[in-house]
């Protein structure tokens, strides 16, 4: 719907959007959505449509809107102490707190966790963390980073050279030199249609060792993944993906980031993707679940081998020269504590693990012999539909017919919430935790709808 209140006059004159078609939406061709409240899976907007949210705003409204919980527990912290800074060993009780609960949910080689804002911001302090670490140990040639097409990490500098999507790069000169792409494991886009998967697993290997030989070992720091390609198309790895790619790692001794901005704190219907995928990270990168975005914060959750590393590093060079005013905000800390505590209260990691799994099968049901349906894939609270012109062949649709913008518009119509990835056509789908059976059923009942809308006509 298009207003041409003072709102929306104030929105198009003042307010520069991420992610948005600036000429279009200053223009007023676009609408201006201005949310005004929610709870539980449900948003509602100034006209007071309600509607379901099954992508938790970003996928990071993971306990659900409205907690009130969380919101007395920033308020608390406002009135009591609403900042200080976490620099020379200075903290909050919920800091503190914050980081001990952390620690004690991941993986056990893992020893501490440095706080920031966003995600993005926390995937920048990796990759200098990482080269510190090589420069600690007297390997200054050893800093190139590798990450996959298709993987989302930021859109900061290097996080958005890191990214392996060509929007974020188009027009801003990126990606940086020290950032080089490797193979996407996506299965179902696999240019040889007869490749068994685990062919196409024995294939990524072999582009990463190519890769790997081509630039040298003694280049490459680190290589970063999403343990589920999430921005890239919501993509669960091929089977015996993470356990092959981390002997190749081993072998040339390169770092692993997870990248767990999505999967941490139980997207997966486990508490982290690493565990779920058995991987053995060097770094954890955590943001949006980790607060469910009552408030903005990251983390770097760093190893035991990084961390004897790092402090070594600051024995021989002084303090580290690492740190954001806003590191381990007190309200950002308090409202993970409330966040973690209520994930646990409620059960919700097992929620998202059951009825994740059943939102999965219903639209399997629904819609995998849908003949422009060429995948349904998924992994706990996480589904994705992508579209193809041929199913048998597997011929995708042209970019410029939008058939994913519309069908999430189709959708939107109806008053649910699902996301156009930006590269494909594909429909993704990352509810809140607290997602019902029946309001999953109503997902799916409108996803079948928006689809014959937009292939009937
Ligand atoms: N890493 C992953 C896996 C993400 O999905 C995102 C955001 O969607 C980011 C990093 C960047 O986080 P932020 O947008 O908070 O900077």
């Amino acid at each position: 719907m298009l207003h041409n209140d003072q709102l929306s006059q104030w929105d198009r004159e003042n307010f520069f959007h991420p992610s948005t078609h600036l000429a279009q939406h200053a223009r007023g061709e676009t609408a201006t959505r201005i949310i005004r409240t929610a709870s539980g899976c449900h948003i509602e907007d100034r006209e007071g449509n309600k509607l379901l949210d099954a992508f938790a705003g970003l996928y990071c409204v993971n306990v659900g809107y409205g907690r009130q919980e969380i919101a007395e527990a920033i308020a608390d912290q406002a009135r009591e102490l609403a900042y200080y800074h976490a620099y020379v060993g200075h903290g909050t009780e919920a800091s503190v707190t914050l980081s001990k609960m952390i620690l004690d949910r991941a993986p056990d080689h893992m020893s501490k966790v440095y706080f920031g804002l966003g995600g993005s911001d926390a995937n920048e302090t990796n990759v200098k963390l990482i080269w510190y670490y090589n420069n600690i140990l007297g390997r200054p040639e050893k800093k190139k980073i590798i990450s996959r097409w298709r993987g989302y990490h930021g859109s900061g500098l290097v996080t958005g050279s890191l990214t392996g999507l060509e929007l974020f790069h188009k027009k801003f000169d990126l990606p940086l030199a020290q950032v080089i792409h490797t193979d996407a494991p996506y299965y179902f886009r696999r240019t040889d249609a007869a490749q068994s998967e685990d062919q196409f697993v024995a294939q990524c290997v072999a582009s990463l060792e190519e890769l790997i030989a081509r630039e040298g070992a003694d280049t490459i720091a680190a290589f970063i993944g999403e343990p589920v390609l999430g921005t890239g198309g919501i993509v669960p790895p091929p089977a015996g993906y993470w356990d092959a790619i981390q002997a190749v790692l081993r072998k040339h001794d390169i770092l692993l980031v997870a990248d767990e901005v999505v999967t941490g704190f139980g997207r997966l219907g486990t508490m982290f993707g690493s565990t779920h995928y058995g991987m053995t990270p060097d770094i954890i990168t955590i943001a949006k679940g980790l607060t469910s975005a009552y408030a903005p914060l990251s983390g770097s959750i760093v190893s035991d081998k990084i961390w004897k590393v790092l402090e070594q590093g600051t024995d021989e060079n002084g303090p580290i020269g690492h740190g954001w005013t806003y590191s381990a905000h007190p309200i950002g800390a308090a409202a993970g504590v409330a966040n973690l505590k209520l994930l646990d209260d409620l059960n919700l990691i097992s929620n998202a693990g059951s009825v994740g799994a059943y939102l999965n099968q219903t639209m399997q049901e629904a819609l995998g012999d849908h003949p422009h349906v060429g995948e349904i894939r998924g992994e706990g609270m996480l589904c994705a539909v992508e579209f193809v012109k041929d199913r048998d062949s597997r011929t995708f649709f042209d970019a410029n017919d939008k058939i994913g913008p519309q069908i999430a518009a189709a959708l939107l119509a109806q008053g649910v919430i699902g996301r156009a990835m930006p590269q494909g056509d594909i429909l993704g789908f990352a509810p809140p935790f607290c997602l019902t059976k029946a309001e999953a059923d109503e997902v799916v009942a409108k996803t079948v709808t928006a689809v014959n809308t937009v292939f009937q006509g």
